[in-house]
């Protein structure tokens, strides 16, 4: 089907169908969401027999866009839905059958335990346990920094099966039941007021043995294509725009001009520079797209992310140096300064969730520039002896 003619049919679509008030409430929410995907136009790139139309890249891109266009959300899940995609690749044939509607209309919300005290940057040193007994899996270990584990219904799990091999080769990645009483979860509060992420404690927690993606052993290439996901939207900026609603150079304009600064060279320089590297960052940002839809995982990912931090504490630099010293102040009667406060605060976020900018510069000093690896003295010795040499901190 040619990329016109698909705009057009999803035009039509959703103006017979996409109604505002539609989507109203959880119940609309997820009516819409299933109407969506039941029109191929959830995840238009994936094949037809398993909820896609089979559309390329660019053809795909035409149902987003007349989304867009319609300010009508459901789309696009196939670029986004780090679960679903991932679930979609690796997962058993019972366990897509049982999950996969589920994870691309949002019925099942889904959280990422991956990091824990002792594992974040170096992600492979996990030791939450899982070991199998019979069809199933008990869990025990804890995780931190999870966001939406409260809501969630499951957790992509990060955990280790085998203690005997190097630590790469002993994980394995699980599609965990997060309502069960082996599962407490503890709320964290962070310094912008938010209480955005949580730490979950594991204590025999049960997994199905078919919820296993890919074989015991190969969690490592799992959560590489799963991290993929995920700094890709995070390239995008998608999750802040959802914040915020808005678009950052859009808002910088309409802020120097409320504060009446838009004559000043100093602000239009650095206001025309925001939008450069955005622009750049997006023409990135769909190289990157065009890779991961042909099955790839590239660095560019890495690149991406690490360039969408850099803009977002740049616009909150500019935002601070348009509004000048009423910066400083901040509560709901000062609503410029109290976005440019949240949002100088809020850009951590994107500098340390899913990988911080120092890792992602190593990943692109390693894979793109073919600078030596990182030195690495626990890579090749068996997980468990690896544990002498660092011992756990408390
Ligand atoms: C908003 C947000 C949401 C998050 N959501 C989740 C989630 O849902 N699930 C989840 O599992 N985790 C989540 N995280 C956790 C996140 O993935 C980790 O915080 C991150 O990977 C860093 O790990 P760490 O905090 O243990 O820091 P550490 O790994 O201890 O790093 C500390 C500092 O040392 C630097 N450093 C470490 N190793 C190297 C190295 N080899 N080379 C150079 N510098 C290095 C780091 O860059 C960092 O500055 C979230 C984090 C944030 C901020």
């Amino acid at each position: 089907m040619s990329e016109e003619r698909i705009f057009d049919e999803v035009r039509l679509w959703l103006a017979d169908n996409w109604r505002e008030d539609t989507y109203a409430g959880d119940d609309g929410r997820l009516r819409w969401r299933r109407m969506v995907h039941e029109a191929g136009y959830a995840v238009p790139g994936w094949p037809s027999g398993e909820g896609g139309l089979g559309l390329d890249t660019e053809t795909a891109k035409q149902v987003e866009r007349a989304f867009k266009q319609a300010g009508a959300p459901g789309s696009g899940q196939d670029r986004t839905n780090i679960a679903a995609n991932t679930v979609r690749q690796y997962g058993t044939p019972t366990l897509k059958a049982a999950l996969l509607d589920d994870l691309v209309t949002g019925a099942a919300v889904t959280c990422l335990l991956y990091s824990e005290p002792g594992a974040g940057s170096d992600l492979a040193a996990v030791r939450t346990r899982a070991r199998r007994d019979g069809d199933q899996y008990h869990v025990a270990g804890q995780k931190v920094w999870t966001s939406r584990a409260m809501e969630a219904d499951y957790g992509l799990l990060l955990a280790r099966t085998d203690w005997e091999v190097p630590k790469h080769a002993g994980l394995s990645f699980l599609i965990i039941p997060m309502k069960q009483p082996g599962i407490d979860i503890r709320p964290i509060h962070q310094i912008n007021g938010e209480s955005h992420f949580n730490e979950v404690f594991l204590d025999n927690a049960l997994v199905p043995a078919d919820h296993l993606l890919s074989d015991e052993g190969d969690g490592w290439r799992v959560i590489n294509t799963a991290l993929a996901y995920e700094r890709l939207i995070m390239a995008e900026g998608a999750a802040e725009r959802r914040a915020s609603g808005k678009d950052g150079h859009a808002d910088l304009i309409a802020l120097a001009r409320r504060h009446d600064r838009l004559a000043d060279p100093c602000i239009r320089r650095d206001i025309a520079q925001a939008i450069a590297w955005r622009r750049l960052n997006k023409w990135n940002a769909a190289r990157a797209k065009r890779i991961a839809a042909a099955g790839g995982v590239s660095p560019l990912m890495s690149l991406g992310k690490l360039a969408m931090s850099r803009i977002l504490h740049n616009d909150a630099r500019v935002m601070r140096a348009i509004i000048g010293s009423s910066a400083l102040c901040d509560g709901p009667e000062q609503a410029d300064a109290q976005d440019a406060n949240f949002r100088t605060l809020h850009a951590y976020m994107n500098s340390i969730g899913g990988g911080t900018d120092q890792i992602q510069r190593n990943i692109i000093a390693e894979k793109i520039l073919g600078l030596p690896r990182e030195i690495e003295i626990d890579r090749t010795i068996p997980f468990k002896d690896s544990l002498a040499l660092a011992p756990r901190r408390s």
